[in-house]
């Protein structure tokens, strides 16, 4: 990146830094570890804050392009990992859109050979088509599919926790990650205390991974009846229930649905191949699980983007959406100044912000609001120029 646009990039993040209470202030500020990425530099770790005037002087003096905190509580955060005595730690969960197999991808990502500079659109070739280069760029881009289709999956996180965990309103936080997704984190819950693989269990509920059919009632050796008397019903808690709402909804192609929900899936487990039927189950677990990150909700070692800071590729805040449904993800958080900026924008797909479509660029200078700079600058997409 050039010394310019590092320069309009850090004096934007400055300003927000600068004007307003920008930073929500975590509790128990001084057991978290703290981190930041500065503008130019690598990351420093295994900070510890005292209390909120020392987070704010932080912000203020670094104006750093990412700031994290760990979900975790420690007797020292100041010290190596091994040696911090992990007391506890918040729930994180993560959703990425580019772990949702979005169709949409396919127009809007692209690649570019970094050989021949050579760029395509969709998913990336193993060896470029021209010159069977294999060191190749992705430019992982998202829409407002994508962004909805994240939505849609921490709406139904949120869900499992309340109704299956039983956990409360009031403890769980979301907000808009910056990117494309959303974070959810649980705090002061008795979910606290769970070590890694507790985590693990919970991450494998939620994403429905490892579900065994067995578990439903199916067998291809019992008899008819009793398989039937074992399948689920509707309202039943648990995976169960949700695999039996799930038969309710579905359609199958030419089929008249007679209402019984466990004759449903006794019938269509023994008319498809297991191949099919799996593909069925599968798409039950996408429909009524939620895709999270499950490396994220283990990891207890690591640090978590601030609730308030800027992301480093976009300028967008990591915003709280307690309602999730009203949430704009182009609009609300865009907090950077609409101020012009002359930018030279070496490619980029479309994008919104604040209810303004950007782009296709290519190769060329473009005037633009500031946020949409530093939107494009943040993606390395784009330099700013010298006016
Ligand atoms: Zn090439
Ligand atoms: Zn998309």
């Amino acid at each position: 990146m050039s010394e310019e646009s590092l320069n309009v990039l850090k004096r934007a993040f400055r300003e927000y830094y600068f004007q307003r209470d920008a930073i929500e202030i975590p509790t128990r500020i001084e057991e978290r570890e703290f981190g930041y990425l500065p503008f130019g530099g690598f990351m420093t770790r295994h900070l510890k804050l005292k209390n909120k005037g020392e987070l704010t002087a932080l912000l203020v003096r670094e104006s750093p392009r990412g700031v994290y905190a760990s979900c975790s509580y420690y007797e020292d955060p100041s010290l190596p990992m091994t040696e911090k005595g992990w007391k506890s730690g918040d729930l994180a969960f993560d959703i990425d859109c580019d772990d949702l197999e979005m169709e949409c991808k396919k127009d809007h990502d692209r690649w570019t050979c970094k050989g021949c500079l050579l760029v395509g659109r969709g998913i990336r070739p193993a060896r470029c088509p021209s010159c069977a280069n294999t060191k190749i760029l992705t430019l992982n881009w998202s829409c407002k599919l994508c962004l909805d289709a994240s939505k849609d999956e921490i709406i139904k996180l949120k869900e499992i926790l309340l109704k299956d965990f039983g956990m409360t309103r009031g403890k769980i936080s979301t907000f808009f990650s910056g990117n494309k997704g959303y974070h959810l984190t649980v705090e002061n819950s008795e979910f606290d205390a769970l070590d890694q693989r507790g985590r693990g269990e919970l991450a494998n509920y939620i994403s429905g991974k490892g579900l065994d059919i067995a578990k439903l009632g199916l067998s291809k050796n019992a008899d008819y009846n009793n398989m039937v008397s074992r399948l689920p019903v509707l309202g039943e808690p648990g995976w169960r229930g949700k695999i039996a709402s799930f038969f309710d909804d579905y359609e199958f192609e030419g089929e008249r649905d007679d209402g019984d929900i466990k004759s449903k899936i006794a019938n269509y487990y023994g008319k498809l191949s297991p191949k099919k039927f799996g593909a069925i189950i599968d798409l039950a677990i996408r429909s009524r699980g939620a895709k999270i990150d499950s490396v994220v909700t283990i990891d207890i070692h690591r640090i978590f983007r601030l609730a308030g800071s800027l992301h480093e590729k976009t300028g967008l805040s990591k915003k709280r959406c307690d309602d999730l449904n009203s949430f704009d993800p182009t609009t609300d958080p865009v907090e950077i100044k609409d101020e012009p900026i002359k930018v030279r924008v070496s490619m980029s797909p479309p994008f919104t912000l604040r209810e303004r479509t950007y782009g296709p660029y290519k190769s060329e200078e473009v005037i633009l609001p500031l946020h949409a700079g530093v939107y494009l600058m943040g993606n390395n997409l784009a330099q700013a120029v010298n006016s």
